[in-house]
């Protein structure tokens, strides 16, 4: 069982349709009846890939009839990010300006899915480009949190969470620039991994902040996390980012106790500004980690992560600015009608002020500024410069313990439209920025639950660890969850 709540593994589900109990058509079925009945309430999904993945589920039954080798996913649905490329259905992130586009060619991590025998259901909506905390700025419409849906479930992958957290499929993939999928992950009570800079190939994945970006997966157990990440981890010639480092057997170590590792705590993580129940959640699991024998260090200061925001916001719109520089009305996506005296200028112009909505557009401005000659080295360059300290600072913490234990997010999530300017949306990301700053690996699970007007909404803790060393992490997370299994609530619409 991945939970107290009577989910069961993906290596269950696998055994089963491998011992053909039960098969790949009738999980996808399952999944397609789950989207149907809760998408018009929910709308995680930009788009359900139902004939795609009632004709892979087939194959798959017929090669297993056949007596072929099927992967570690043989049958698995899999709900994935709407700015991961597939080769079939639309990939829009989000955007007005990539409505109908479709991509000639898989992601890496989506052909590596594939391989190990996972059928993508649906492409998740997501805030339009990744650019928020909240999936409100999707040009589709928001998504709602399936514990209440007058609230959002996070962003930007916070159709990938919801979905998760909705049982319409076992795993989804997201990305993750700046917390977004660590973030949706702590609001809809699933786990939710941004794996280390390098470890997982971007090819395929639209890009936003190109030093910060990486795919990883949701999942409601941290061993299925881990299997999910196993498939899709590893060096990639078509994205030179990749390490060449090898994978680690993330399953061979996960349920060795923590006794003896060293989990640091630092104060600032539970300031006073946070939700007390966020607070609560993060020093009861250092307890419990003492119970089960870790070591808490609490001599671990981070004070420069205070600037991690303010450095996010630079780095991540001047690397968007560029990035997205792409969509000029020619080569993709939305074109804007021309009058007969305007020129090629203003079709650039109008194709990107018609299909870029309003946050995009903020990014895009914000990033030519800090990058534009005479404000570089005011900001830009600054900016660089504090990441590199913040990185030092993390090297220097990482050599007093193994893991550091904090919140994910400040509050649990907050109603639709709760955040309407854009500094307050900006601040949801203060824990999560750093481990993207910093290049190292992240995770959010479960880790209680706040009552706010005689609701339970779910809080997520976070454990971040060194570069490439999410075996750790997984051991550490797998601990916390194995204590507290029986604590798990089923999501309510579920
Ligand atoms: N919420 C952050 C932002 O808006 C992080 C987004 C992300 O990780 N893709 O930039």
């Amino acid at each position: 069982m991945a939970g107290g709540t009577n989910i069961p593994s993906i290596e269950a589900v696998c055994d089963g349709v491998r011992s053909r109990q039960s098969s790949a058509v009738e999980l996808v079925e399952r999944s397609l009846a789950r989207i149907a009945s809760l998408e018009p309430k929910l709308n995680c999904l930009h788009e359900t890939l139902k004939e795609h993945a009632l004709d892979r589920a087939a194959r798959i039954d017929a090669a297993i009839a056949r007596g072929e080798h099927v992967g570690s996913l043989a049958g698995v649905p899999i709900v994935v990010k709407d700015n991961i490329a597939t080769s079939y259905g639309t990939t829009t992130c989000g955007s007005r300006i990539l409505e109908n586009f479709r991509s000639p060619y898989d992601a890496t991590a989506i052909e590596r899915l594939e391989r190990e025998g996972a059928i993508v259901v649906g492409k998740a909506n997501c805030d339009e480009f990744a650019m928020g905390s909240s999936t409100e700025n999707s040009a589709w419409g928001p998504t709602r949190n399936p514990w209440d849906t007058s609230r959002v479930p996070g962003g930007s992958s916070g159709g990938s969470a919801a979905a998760v957290a909705a049982g319409y499929a076992p795993a989804a993939l997201g990305s993750d620039t700046g917390g977004s999928i660590r973030q949706p992950a702590a609001h809809c009570g699933v786990v939710g991994v941004k794996p280390s800079y390098g470890r997982v190939s971007r090819y395929g994945l639209v890009a936003f902040g190109s030093s910060l970006d990486q795919i990883g997966p949701f999942a409601h157990s941290v061993r299925d996390a881990a299997l999910v990440l196993q498939a899709i981890a590893g060096f990639d010639p078509r994205d030179s980012t990749t390490a060449e480092i090898d994978v680690p057997d993330y399953l061979a170590e996960i349920d060795r106790p923590v006794e003896g590792l060293r989990i640091g705590l630092p104060r600032r993580f539970t300031s006073p500004d946070n939700d007390p129940a966020v607070n609560k959640a993060v020093l009861d699991a250092a307890d419990e980690y003492a119970r089960l024998g870790a070591t808490i260090v609490e001599d671990i200061d981070l004070p420069l992560t205070d600037h991690g925001i303010s450095t996010y916001y630079v780095i991540a719109p001047a690397e968007a600015s560029s990035n997205l520089a792409r969509f000029d009305g020619i080569r993709y996506g939305h074109r804007a009608e021309l009058a007969p005296d305007e020129d090629l200028f203003d079709l650039y112009a109008r194709s990107r002020a018609e299909g870029f909505g309003p946050e995009v557009q903020r990014r895009i401005m914000l990033g030519t500024y800090v990058l534009s000659s005479g404000y570089y080295d005011a900001y830009y360059k600054r900016a660089l410069q504090v990441r590199r300290l913040i990185k030092q600072e993390f090297d220097a913490a990482f050599a007093k313990c193994h893991a550091i234990l904090g919140p994910t997010a400040p509050t649990p999530a907050f109603p639709l439209g709760g955040k309407a300017d854009p500094l307050s949306m900006y601040l949801c990301d203060v824990y999560t920025v750093n481990a993207n700053i910093a290049g190292i690996c992240a995770l959010s699970l479960p880790g209680g639950f706040a009552e706010v007007e005689d609701q339970l909404l779910p809080i997520g803790i976070q454990l971040q660890c060194r570069a490439f060393d999410e075996p750790t992490l997984f051991r550490v997370a797998r601990m916390f969850e194995a204590a507290h299994l029986q604590d798990r609530l089923a999501c309510p619409v579920a």
